[in-house]
């Protein structure tokens, strides 16, 4: 088996777990900016954070020889502070020559607030701007319906954002259709305990789409398994999926996505 976590919060990992992803087949590994499980005092936090996704992380990565990629961004957690978002946004332009970013991510919204949404405009031109690829964000809770729609809105009414270079994430059953028949691409989280479990995401790929989507573990500082990509190819095969439509999915389509970046490069 082959796959790419194209969603993955490594630096809240053991190299165990790096161990773990290559020996299963994993090929490259994408870290969104993401909340650290507290506020960020001050935009020098986020400057270290920036360096540590940008500098030490592929390097521990390329240890166990796997391609570490980094997309930045202020996390929707921490937007209400619009001041320190702004200072946040301002310092981002000089990171973005780094090797290893893809783009700004991971952007959105978390409890729709209109701080946030601001901050997610903010963003969305920061991408323009830069003709940097986007990764959304989608609310966990019972607003991702309403927290998908707003953002979508956000994208569609930028003319310069083109649908086929942002990918929505975390999309649940109610949420997955609007965001495949507008264009985007469309992401799945596989978390044990809440989002999307390995049976849910196959049952959405065999209703749905394999087109324009990816999965991925988030794997994080909380409850997630940082194997939850290669765990769901195993129930897919289980199900009867061709080898060829499962290596699509976890493989081939998240390499579409992302080599839209000329900086994603597998060696
Ligand atoms: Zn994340």
């Amino acid at each position: 088996m082959r796959y790419i976590e194209p969603h993955g919060h490594m630096v809240s990992r053991t190299t165990d777990d790096y161990q773990d992803m290559v020996t299963a087949g994993c090929a490259a590994v994408c870290e969104p900016a993401f909340w650290a499980g507290f506020d960020r005092s001050s935009v020098d936090g986020f400057h270290d954070y920036f360096c540590q996704l940008t500098d030490y992380e592929p390097k521990r990565a390329a240890k166990f020889g796997l391609p570490h990629f980094a997309w930045l961004c202020i996390n929707p957690k921490e937007s209400e502070d619009v001041a320190l978002a702004t200072d946040v946004i301002g310092i981002i332009p000089k990171f973005l020559d780094r090797p290893n970013v893809l783009g700004i991510g991971e952007i959105g919204l978390n409890k729709n607030s209109r701080n946030e949404m601001k901050v997610l405009e903010m963003h969305v031109d920061l991408a323009a701007r830069n003709d940097q690829l986007i990764l959304v964000h989608t609310p966990h809770l019972e607003d991702k319906l309403k927290g998908t729609r707003l953002i979508l809105d956000v994208l569609r009414s930028d003319k310069r954002i083109r649908p086929e270079r942002c990918i929505i994430d975390h999309v649940e059953e109610h949420t997955i259709q609007l965001v495949l028949d507008a264009g985007f691409w469309a992401g799945m989280t596989l978390y044990p305990e809440s989002k999307c479990s390995p049976a849910r995401a196959v049952d959405m790929l065999d209703l749905y789409s394999h087109e324009r989507i990816w999965m991925n573990s988030a794997c994080d500082w909380g409850v997630s398994i940082p194997l939850a990509v290669p765990r769901t190819a195993l129930e897919m095969k289980r199900r009867g999926w061709p080898t060829e439509l499962i290596d699509k999915v976890i493989y081939r389509n998240p390499i579409q996505f992302l080599s839209q970046c000329p900086k994603f490069k597998l060696p």
